[in-house]
């Protein structure tokens, strides 16, 4: 069987249906031809939005030149805004691809369009594809998503905010379907209560959802306050402590776990990127879990202007 090309396309992307699903997530369906090629690798796959400064402007990239290189050289007029976002489904046989949007204001450029866009509306997508004709040389090393849990995995610890939402209930849907699914412990923060969207549940399942408005919670404190209290498995009580391992003000919080195939714990945590990196040391640092059962990955931001 010939191999498939694997590799990142731009194409157009045509808004055909918007769903308010609380008051602060839009889901967003957009349709085109090319989304039959788009791949889903796993529940945390995302994808880069490019919304041009002027319709369908500077966003063609010409060859020879990464995607990034050709942005970063167009004045900013005319600079496309980018932002990161998950798959929250894929139907290839209706060309169709759901976004789950946090709407939390017109400051972002993002935001700002779901709350605005009508259907019909056009925006760029990146995004890894599998095209029928193949180069092996394009295959890519690493897919965008992070979510691989080992194939011994017993115990699980999901830790999300509203904008990791989208791709912890799709990990919940995936593990919802397994023959035997593993004891999972999960703290989703959301900004309110009507915003606890439904999950599957199982009796392993140990679901608890944070809304900031019962208490007016800043954003990150519940979370942080569950590293501090989470139950730490017995599997994995004995790991060393990890000590001098913080991640600087300024660095990017992106760690992907290295975990044993027969390693029976697994954790991914994404949300704000200040709270990420406490979290982070909670765990590690105060609690002893060994790092590399640990995915940690900083969405956002908080009042970062691009
Ligand atoms: C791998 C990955 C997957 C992601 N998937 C999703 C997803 O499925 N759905 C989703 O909504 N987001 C998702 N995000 C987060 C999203 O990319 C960011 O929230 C992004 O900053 C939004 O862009 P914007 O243009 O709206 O705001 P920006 O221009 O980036 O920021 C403008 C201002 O808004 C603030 N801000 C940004 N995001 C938020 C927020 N959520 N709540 C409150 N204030 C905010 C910033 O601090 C800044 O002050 C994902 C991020 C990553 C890295």
């Amino acid at each position: 069987m010939a191999k498939k090309k694997q590799d990142y396309e731009i194409f157009e992307i045509t808004l055909v249906k918007k769903q308010q699903l609380s008051p602060s997530f839009m889901r967003l369906t957009f349709g085109a031809d090319e989304v039959k090629y788009l791949q889903a690798y796993a529940p945390d796959q995302w994808v880069k939005l490019i919304f041009p400064k002027i319709a369908g402007e500077g966003v063609r990239v010409p060859d020879g030149v990464t995607p990034y290189d050709y942005y970063r050289s167009l004045p900013e007029e005319i600079r496309p805004d980018i932002r990161n976002y998950t798959i929250r489904y894929l139907r290839p046989e209706a060309n169709e691809v759901d976004v789950d949007f946090v709407l939390h204001g017109a400051e972002g450029p993002a935001s700002a369009w779901a709350i605005e866009a009508e259907i019909g509306a056009k925006i760029f997508i990146m995004a890894q594809c599998e095209f029928p004709d193949h180069r092996a040389e394009d295959l890519p090393e690493i897919g965008s998503f992070v979510w691989s849990p080992p194939t011994g995995a017993q115990e699980i610890l999901l830790m999300a905010d509203e904008t990791a939402l989208p791709a912890a209930i799709g990990i919940l849907e995936q593990l919802s379907a397994l023959e035997k699914p593993p004891k999972v412990t999960a703290y989703f923060e959301v900004p309110y209560e009507e915003d606890c969207l439904p999950t599957p549940i199982w009796s392993d399942l140990n679901l608890q959802y944070l809304p900031r408005n019962v208490g007016a919670w800043a954003v990150g404190a519940q979370l942080i306050a569950a590293a501090h209290l989470v139950a730490i498995p017995e599997i994995v009580e004995n790991a060393e402590k990890q000590v001098n391992d913080e991640i600087p003000e300024d660095e990017i919080v992106w760690q992907r776990a290295d975990a044993a195939d027969d390693s029976k714990f697994y954790a991914w945590i994404a949300g704000e990127t200040s709270a990420m990196r406490t979290i982070r040391l909670t765990l590690t640092k105060q609690r002893g879990l060994n790092k590399q059962l640990l995915n940690f990955m900083g969405y956002w931001r908080k009042d970062e202007l691009h």
